[in-house]
């Protein structure tokens, strides 16, 4: 039998903490075959309720679940993790200015660099999915130094999934006959959902879904607003955010990772720039990536349109200001 992995999850009280603990303890991150020990973070104000969340692990009986460590204490949390998914984070209040959460959230990623670079097993995996998801990623690796660039990154997943969707219903095809689609830069407004390179699988072989669409004004339009506003549509219609689809996208994109894409596949992940794509090295960005024996490596030599050229540059635009406030509030 294989030995446990050990998952912490931060925020594990919350919402996407509360839909993704389950998901992992059944396999679906990891494969079901793969036993887990959960390691839980949250504040010692969510410490009751973080208790319940264990009690109820206890009480699903899940296999695959070796072990529970809920915890308030960072460096209990951190030690001996082989993945850690940051859902924690402070949200954002009304009223509150943009500097204002980032100065909260930059000084909680930095801490909890610190314990993961002190306290995690070696080359531990790491995804960054409380926001503003790039920026804290980026905090957190320069705050952790001996951690691997390439070990850290961030959640675009949900938005690659939710371009799948769309796409999906447009052509009434299955989601699972789609692929390539891209999220490029920044998890936000500014995100650009492309796909000039995405294709279908139709009964006459694989077709580009641009030409199936045949319809650039919707995916030059509509479609990019749809799958960037889709958080607020959901916020709206459940009242509540959408943590059902960011907890599973979070499995997707550890799983991908660990396990490997499909040959001839590539998902989008918030990753360390290297300059691909005349992005700014140096930033948290989101690119295609293929993934094998554990590593992710950026798909190189697609086409950008004058059009996608300016929606990447944009988006990397803001990234670059996201990072400047950052360092600002760091001093
Ligand atoms: P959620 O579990 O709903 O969201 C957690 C984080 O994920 C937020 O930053 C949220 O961003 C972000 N996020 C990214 N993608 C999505 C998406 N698609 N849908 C929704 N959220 C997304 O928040 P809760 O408030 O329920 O839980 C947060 C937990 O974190 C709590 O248990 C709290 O106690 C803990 N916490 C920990 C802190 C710390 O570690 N020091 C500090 C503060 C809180 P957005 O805000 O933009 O929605």
């Amino acid at each position: 039998a294989k030995d446990p992995v050990r998952v912490l999850v931060t925020g594990a009280a919350g919402q996407i903490g509360y839909a993704l603990v389950p998901m992992i303890a059944r396999g679906v991150m990891l494969g079901s075959d793969q036993p887990v020990i959960l390691h839980m973070l949250d504040i010692p104000p969510a410490a009751e309720a973080l208790n319940g969340v264990k009690m109820e692990l206890v009480d699903a009986a899940f296999p695959l679940l070796k072990g529970v460590v809920a915890t308030t204490d960072v460096v209990e949390a951190c030690t001996g993790v082989n993945i850690a998914v940051m859902v924690g984070g402070f949200p954002r209040k009304e009223g509150m200015e943009r500097k204002d959460v980032m100065s909260k959230n930059v000084s909680i990623y930095k801490s909890q660099a610190s314990a993961l670079e002190s306290h995690a097993a070696p080359n531990c995996k790491v995804l960054v999915v409380a926001n503003p998801a790039n920026t804290n990623a980026l905090i957190l690796k320069e705050f952790a130094p001996s951690i691997p660039a390439k070990n850290i990154t961030c959640l675009t997943r949900l938005d690659h999934n939710r371009a799948l969707g769309q796409i999906s219903e447009r052509l009434n095809v299955q989601v699972s006959d789609i692929k390539n689609v891209i999220i490029w830069g920044n998890h936000s407004s500014t995100q650009y959902p492309d796909v000039s390179h995405a294709t279908v699988k139709t009964s006459s072989g694989e077709k580009s879904a641009r030409e199936l669409v045949s319809d650039d004004e919707w995916l030059k339009g509509e479609f990019i607003t749809t799958v960037q506003q889709r958080g607020a549509a959901i916020i709206k219609a459940r009242k509540l955010s959408s943590a059902l689809s960011a907890a599973s996208s979070a499995c997707d994109h550890i799983r991908d990772w660990v396990l490997g894409t499909p040959e001839g596949t590539w998902v989008s992940m918030g990753v360390y720039s290297d300059g691909s794509y005349n992005v700014p090295a140096g930033l948290i960005y989101s690119f295609p990536v293929a993934c094998k024996d554990g590593e992710w490596t950026i798909v190189q030599g697609l086409s950008i349109d004058e059009f996608s050229r300016k929606k990447l540059d944009a988006t990397a635009e803001e990234l670059t200001e996201e990072k400047a406030l950052a360092y600002s509030c760091l001093s």
